[in-house]
Order: structure tokens, then sequence, then C-alpha cells
């Protein structure tokens, strides 16, 4: 039987196998997808961290993929939303059904098996712009060709598509908001792959078992960032504890960017699971395609990321991004917007990091008298 949740991302109760259990704090990630360079470190540390054994050579808890082309696996999210059908919004409220609410396909969860084969191309389209260039193109604003990256991880979501689809209750959503799986009950039915709507569940065969990212809970229980975290090299990225959705703290980053401003929003929301990783739209575009991707707000959140200087406590958390390992509970900005700085501090009050709200630039000469040297770049 099922039960009655309520999604706050959907604005509306929906269907869910088991009964609403929302954590008090869950662990949650911002990903601003405008900082992103597709470097792929990310992707690496986390590899080297988890997922380096035999058997996992195709397993990548972490990737980052070029929308519209990148898929990982093949076709991951097209498959799934043609499946779904329509999904109609009213304002912000979302009145298409989720994976939870198609009693016709005879599933709980509505999904699809991935193919061996679709899982070996995690790079496939990265860096292709969406449309064919001509030769002599050239590039006029706004852009017509355009692309942007998407990086992803498993979303610990509050109504895990894995877990609802797991015959055996092999996957256990924890006090902290963490998805894992029991490797001791696990048989490998492989349920948890077809249901996961962001497939970030993923099967081993060297084991038998599925696998998927453990949100570095070693490091997590230790008030530390994950590895995909504090190894990104543009800074994107920021985990934390978000609060619950009718609860939020202002001194919260995560709150702030999520509930308070609201611009950071989740991935396809319309799936259902009430996904906990928040991405800052990309601002270069077509609107349409990223209300798609995340829902009725993105258009606003994209005006407020440029105008993101208006606000000090907007900014200060994007500086803040990527500047310390350990989690930033609490933030708060100290002076203007010239000369200020954003604070971050641990669970006890610590501080661990303090960032200015505008880097300064500063201009070298181009001929080093010094040294002797004639530089390229000056700033
Ligand atoms: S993203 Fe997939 S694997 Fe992760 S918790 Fe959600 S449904 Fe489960
Ligand atoms: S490390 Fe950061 S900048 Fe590089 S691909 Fe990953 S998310 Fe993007």
């Amino acid at each position: 039987m099922n039960h009655k949740v309520y999604n706050w991302q959907l604005k509306r109760h929906m269907e869910y196998k088991y009964p609403e259990a929302r954590p008090q704090k869950q662990a949650a990630w911002i990903f601003d997808t405008n900082k992103c360079i597709a470097c792929q470190t990310c992707t690496m540390a986390c590899k080297n961290a988890w997922t380096s054994g035999k058997g996992q050579e195709h397993m990548w808890w972490n990737n980052v993929e070029t929308k519209p082309w990148g898929f990982y696996p093949l076709g991951w999210d097209v498959r799934l939303l043609e499946m779904m059908g329509t999904q109609s919004w009213d304002g912000d409220k979302y009145t298409g059904k989720t994976i939870f609410e198609h009693p016709e396909s005879g599933e709980e969860v509505l999904g699809w098996a991935p193919e061996v084969e679709d899982w070996l191309s995690p790079n496939i389209g990265e860096d292709e712009v969406s449309e064919p260039v001509q030769q002599g193109q050239y590039i006029k604003m706004p852009h017509q060709p355009w692309m942007a990256y998407l990086q992803r991880i498993c979303n610990h979501c509050t109504y895990p598509g894995c877990l609802a689809a797991c015959t055996r209750k092999s996957i256990y959503k924890r006090d902290d908001g963490i998805v894992l799986i029991d490797q001791d009950r696990c048989r490998g039915y492989q349920e948890c792959n077809r249901g996961c709507p962001y497939k970030k569940s993923i099967f081993r065969q060297f084991t038998g078992k599925s696998e998927k990212c453990i949100s570095c809970y070693p490091a997590a229980e230790q008030g530390n960032q994950t590895q995909c975290t504090v190894n990104c090299i543009g800074r994107i990225r920021m985990f934390g504890f978000k609060s619950p959705w009718d609860k939020p703290r202002e001194d919260n980053p995560i709150d702030y960017l999520v509930h308070f401003k609201k611009i950071a929003l989740p991935l396809y929301p319309q799936f259902g699971t009430e996904p906990n990783v928040y991405y800052i739209p990309p601002i270069n575009v077509p609107d349409g395609f990223n209300k798609q991707l995340f829902g009725p707000g993105s258009k606003n959140a994209v005006e407020m990321y440029k105008k993101a200087y208006e606000d000090k406590k907007l900014i200060g958390i994007l500086m803040l991004m990527g500047a310390a390992e350990q989690i930033p509970f609490t933030f708060k900005v100290e002076g203007d917007i010239n000369n200020g700085y954003c604070i971050g501090y641990t669970e006890n009050g610590q501080e661990i990091a303090r960032v200015p709200l505008k880097e300064p630039i500063i201009i070298r000469k181009e001929h080093d008298q010094e040294r002797d040297v004639h530089r390229i770049s000056i700033s």
C-alpha cells in the first residue's frame, strides 16, 4: 500500500511506498553550474577514493556531462522523461505524475534498466554544443549554439526511487539523510538500478551487488566535506546539511540558497524523489531547457545570479564555496561589498574560512624591472 507524503519541491502531496520520515538534518550539496570547467577533477577524486577496484571500471559515482548531448549512462534522463509523458506545472505546483504515480506500468517505481553498453561512454557528448557550428560562423550574442556542464552524483533523495524499488530492503536512509546500500543484504536483483531515475545506483558484476555514492560518510561524520567538493578546481561545490524545508535557518548557507533565495534548485524535481543536490542553473541556456531540468523557479534563479552583487550574503556564500575542507554549518558577512568578508563556522562555532566579498584585482607591470621579464598576463 502506498502512503501520501508531502514533497515541498512539487508543492503537493504524492504517493510513496513508505510513510514520510524526514531527517532533522539532510546531507545536501550546492553546485554552481556556471563556474564548472569540466576538468573532471571531482570525477577522478571520487574514483580514486571509492571505485578503483576490480569490476568498478565502468562505475563513476561522480560524473560531469555536457548538456544537451552528454549522458551517463546513455540517454539516462531522456529515456525516463519520454516514459513519464507530459510533465506540467501550474505555477510552482507540479500537476503531472511522478515516477511513483504510474500504476499502469505495473511497477511501484516507473523506471528502466540500462544495458551493460550504456555505461561504457561516460564522456559522450563532452564539449559538444547544441547545434552544428558552420565553418566560418562567428559567435553572436545571445549565443545561438550553447552547452552547459552538469555535475552529477547520487542525490541522497528524501524519497529515494532506489529504496522504494528494492525488494530486499537493502537500502536505507540514515538520520543524516545519507542513502546507503547494505552490501550484506543486497542480492544483486538490480531493482535499484531500474528504479533510480538518476541512474546513480550501479551494478558491479564482480561482486554481484549494486553500489552507489556513499556521500563520503567517514568524512561527513567528522564534519568534513566530500571528496568531490574539496577537490573541485572551479570551487563550484559546497557540501553541508540542510534543515527541514519548513524550518530553514537563515545562517545556514545551504538553507539560505535553497529556501531563502531559491537560487539553488533540484535536478528534475518532477521525478518526485525530492533530490538533495541543488543546482544554480546555467545562465547561458534557453529558459525552456532550464525549466525542464530545474523546474519553474529556474528563470528567477538565473536573473538573481546575474545580480548576485546586490545581496552580500548571496555573494558571500558563492565566495565561501571551496574555501575550507570542513563543513560550513553557519556563516555571516561583515563589512560592505567592496571590502567586506564572509566567514564560515563549524557546528561548534569555530571559524574555518574568511573570504573577501570582492576579490581584489591586481594589475602588474607588463615589464618586471626586478626580474627583467615581460609578462603576457598582467592581471
Ligand atoms: S539519486 Fe538514485 S541512488 Fe541516489 S538516493 Fe536518489 S534514487 Fe537512490
Ligand atoms: S572539479 Fe569542479 S570544476 Fe572540475 S569538473 Fe568537477 S565540478 Fe567542474
